[in-house]
């Protein structure tokens, strides 16, 4: 988490706040704050864009489990939709703080997915279905598996500035951390045309 640049409402002075914490007194005139108060007002939009993104990065695997079970001729393209959907404003979010800010575009890319790798290290070690090693990677790689039918080729279809980079990079970190999980970048008409393909060569309806 990091931290939050506020005005303090009590003496109008500038005061670094910790982005966790609630409650806080200005270290200038010691009025006290709940941060939640100060939020809408004093924060600029796009370090609320910042928190949201940051908050919604795994929401592609956390709200979606088993999505390789729509991996299929029938039910790919509106999977890929409804996922592409849910995740549209998570991507516009951090899009709109990466562009806010030019000068620090590659640190701020290579932190939302260094958030990412955090939150999907996190996630498979703490989940229910993940009490020995076997139940953790089959889990990993079957939300690897949604990461590249699904959340690539939908953040790549955003048409957004940040799509191509944070892929690329995205691929080139977790495959650096989890050579034995790798996931390649793909896009929705490659594996859309795949199922076509698929479908002409074997004449199934
Ligand atoms: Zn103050």
């Amino acid at each position: 988490m990091g931290q939050l640049i506020l005005t303090c409402p009590a003496c109008g002075k500038e005061i670094s706040v910790p982005a966790e914490l609630e409650e806080f007194s200005c270290v200038y005139c010691g009025a006290k704050h709940r941060l939640p108060e100060l939020l809408p007002q004093t924060a600029p939009a796009d370090e609320a864009d910042r928190l949201y993104a940051e908050e919604h990065l795994l929401d592609c695997v956390r709200d979606f489990p088993n999505a390789f079970k729509h991996f299929n001729r029938k039910q790919y393209e509106s999977f890929y939709q409804t996922h592409k959907e849910a995740l549209t404003p998570v991507f516009e979010a951090m899009d709109r703080w990466v562009c806010a800010h030019p000068m620090q575009r590659q640190t701020f890319l290579e932190d939302f997915v260094q958030q990412f790798l955090q939150q999907w290290e996190a996630f498979h070690r703490d989940h229910p279905k993940a009490g020995s090693k076997h139940a953790r990677d089959r889990l990993a790689f079957s939300n690897k598996l949604t990461l590249a039918w699904f959340t690539v080729p939908a953040i790549r279809g955003m048409d957004l500035s940040i799509g191509e980079d944070f892929s690329a990079l995205l691929r080139d970190r977790f495959n650096e951390k989890y050579p034995e999980n790798r996931f390649e970048v793909g896009s929705f008409e490659e594996i859309r045309s795949g199922f076509r393909k698929r479908w002409f060569l074997f004449g199934k309806k």
